[in-house]
């Protein structure tokens, strides 16, 4: 089974520029269509041009990738995982937090899902996929990785809810 990466266009904060000037201005021909239901004019048909707005010349663009609007989206997918919201994801709690008691135990997912101390030494990708947590002299630690649906390989991209299963795991800190 061959490992089909995403091409670049394909992956969230994809965006195109313009190989001769560098510009954003990438525009396409279009037709639209009015919709009665949208009460707008709909895209139907994008044809396969590309013109650059500022060169006024056709051009191949080179598509790039807004990090900054990918970390955003990532780190608020990570957010939503911790408070319970989101397509696809699961909790893996390790053998030493499944043995805690459960009051003590749901202390615990109630502060992760409520962690917000996050720096740059903690965090220094911005993802907010890391945390550390201490109840009385307890200190525990949770994670959050990314892989694809079927959880057999990595998420083709973590920043797309669509394709990427979040797994959330707690554990005791001498865990780790
Ligand atoms: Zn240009």
């Amino acid at each position: 089974m061959g490992h089909s990466k995403p091409e670049i266009d394909e992956l969230v904060g994809a965006y195109p520029v313009c190989p001769q000037c560098q510009g954003r201005s990438v525009v396409r021909d279009a037709w639209a269509e009015w919709s009665v239901a949208a009460q707008d004019w709909i895209l139907k048909t994008v044809f396969d041009e590309f013109v650059c707005d500022q060169c006024g010349d056709s051009i191949h663009p080179v598509w790039k990738l807004d990090q900054d609007f990918r970390k955003k989206r990532i780190q608020r997918l990570n957010d939503d995982m911790r408070a319970g919201t989101f397509r696809h994801g699961s909790m893996v709690l390790t053998a030493g937090v499944q043995a805690l008691e459960d009051k003590l135990r749901a202390a615990l997912v109630d502060q992760i899902s409520r962690f917000d101390a996050f720096t740059k030494d903690n965090d220094p990708h911005g993802e907010h996929d890391f945390g550390s947590i201490e109840i009385g002299d307890k200190k525990f630690f949770w994670k959050i990785d990314y892989f694809d649906l079927k959880l057999e390989r990595h998420s083709p991209d973590a920043a797309n809810a669509d394709v990427t299963h979040r797994v959330l795991t707690v554990m005791l800190a001498g865990e780790y």
